[in-house]
């Protein structure tokens, strides 16, 4: 192999809703079916743990920073009930009263809660409001859940619907886009709403309900297309229904001989790691193979509350994969998103998709350039385990489908036939591609 820099071209890359606060009580789809848990006290340790092969019981419980604002905002409120996920969701954070009490409001955020015409409610947990900055408008955790102005704007190119869902769903709350696996949409709700939700224009609207006679439809539709071999459960967020919800929909779905493999997408682990119950994962164990997608957005979810939750999840059997939004202002350079990455490494979660953020109505502000995700990308591989480098998906508006972005590693063959291959460092290397068939043509 040698190395030739001076044939080295340049590598070439692309130069690349509005809010409602709600009115009326909104109710989890779980409560009610699932008796609450409690949590077991746990050992501490610090905000980013550095080792996670501990076993969960020696994990810490808490970071400083929830426990200070526990101790402001909620001071009667005792270990049980605050690691009561029923609890957590029952007093979410939804109004401006309670929102304008606990940050000081930037006029961007304040304009935005203010105005009704909006699409997307608010609701953020007590645990993940514990995390979110008082006195910081662009602290990144901050800016993912509270509402701000530019959500109400609406640039060329976006649209309620830009993944074309609605035209590719046989029955309610079911998508077929890809030809072995389905996407059933549990329900539309959701613990804590996300600011550059994909499905805004559904979640936290009541409308996707897990009634039975909508998802025995979309069962019967499963059973009638023996292609299906892969149910993706996502919503709103699955791992909010009570478990006996779940596992109705679960043990029905075990049921269909083609079905192999269950998937759920969640946030849970990241927004309301107290679901992650022991009753919940016992539960889960029964249905293999059963894999989970975990959207996580920066490296300050990874909080002790979090990794317990994972690793819960990771000893039930339950592989684990990581989502996440390239967002502007977020996550958007090589840094965070390394330790992101390597924080759910650490968390036995495998980096899956970094996700260009869809052009839905409202998201300008959180949307980067295509080359921006390449940039991420190349600074990942090769500098870091191959294992850390997710892969980065353009989900095509129309509903074409997730398309895999690469930086151009590949560049063209030489005129002896050599493949020109550049490595993480740029340099240009030579493997002999061409040789191989010139052999054989010599043979024969
Ligand atoms: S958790 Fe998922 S479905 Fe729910 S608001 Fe966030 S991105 Fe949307």
């Amino acid at each position: 192999m040698h190395q030739d820099t001076t044939v080295c071209p340049q590598l070439h890359v692309p130069a690349m809703r509005d809010i409602v606060l709600p009115t009326e009580e909104e109710e989890p789809p779980g409560t009610g079916l699932c008796p609450q848990s409690a949590l077991r006290p746990l050992g501490e340790q610090s905000v980013h743990p550095k080792v996670v092969r501990l076993p969960a019981a020696r994990l810490a419980r808490t970071t400083s920073t929830t426990r200070r604002f526990r101790r402001r905002f909620y001071p009667d409120v005792d270990d049980k009930t605050w690691n009561d996920w029923q609890w957590q969701v029952r007093n979410r954070v939804r109004s401006f009263e309670r929102l304008d009490a606990m940050i000081r409001l930037s006029d961007a955020e304040r304009a935005a809660l203010l105005r009704p015409e909006g699409k997307l409610p608010l609701a953020v947990t007590p645990y993940y409001m514990s995390l979110v900055a008082p006195d910081d408008e662009t602290q990144p955790l901050r800016r993912t859940v509270i509402p701000c102005a530019g959500e109400l704007v609406q640039m060329a190119g976006e649209s309620d619907d830009p993944l074309g869902e609605e035209h590719q769903s046989p029955v309610p709350g079911l998508v077929h886009r890809y030809p072995d696996r389905v996407l059933l949409l549990l329900s539309d709700f959701c613990s804590t709403y996300c600011r550059y939700c994909t499905r805004s224009r559904v979640v936290g609207h009541g409308r996707i309900t897990p009634n039975r006679t909508r998802l025995e439809a979309a069962l019967d539709y499963i059973r009638a297309n023996p292609q299906v071999r892969d149910v993706l459960l996502s919503g709103g967020d699955p791992l909010t229904l009570g478990d006996d919800r779940l596992e109705w929909i679960l043990s029905r779905l075990r049921q269909i001989r083609h079905v192999e493999v269950v998937r759920i997408g969640t946030k849970v682990p990241a927004v309301l790691p107290q679901r992650i119950t022991r009753k919940l994962v016992t539960m889960l164990r029964r249905y293999h193979p059963l894999w989970m997608s975990l959207h996580f957005t920066h490296p300050d979810e990874c909080t002790p509350e979090s990794h317990r939750a994972c690793a819960m999840l990771a000893d039930a059997g339950i592989p684990l994969g990581s989502q996440t939004v390239l967002l502007r202002g977020i996550n958007d350079n090589v840094p965070v998103m390394a330790e992101l990455m390597h924080r759910l490494m650490r968390m036995r979660v495998r980096p899956y998709y970094l996700y260009q953020c869809d052009p839905i109505s409202g998201s300008g502000h959180f949307r980067t350039p295509i080359a921006k995700g390449l940039e991420i990308i190349r600074g990942l591989r090769g500098f870091t385990s191959g294992y850390a480098v997710p892969t980065y998906v353009v989900d095509a508006p129309g509903g074409g489908g997730k398309i895999p972005l690469m930086p151009e590693y590949a560049l063209g063959h030489d005129a002896a036939g050599d493949m020109l291959l550049k490595n993480y460092e740029g340099d240009v290397y030579h493997y002999p591609d061409g040789a191989v068939e010139a052999k054989k043509q010599q043979i024969h």
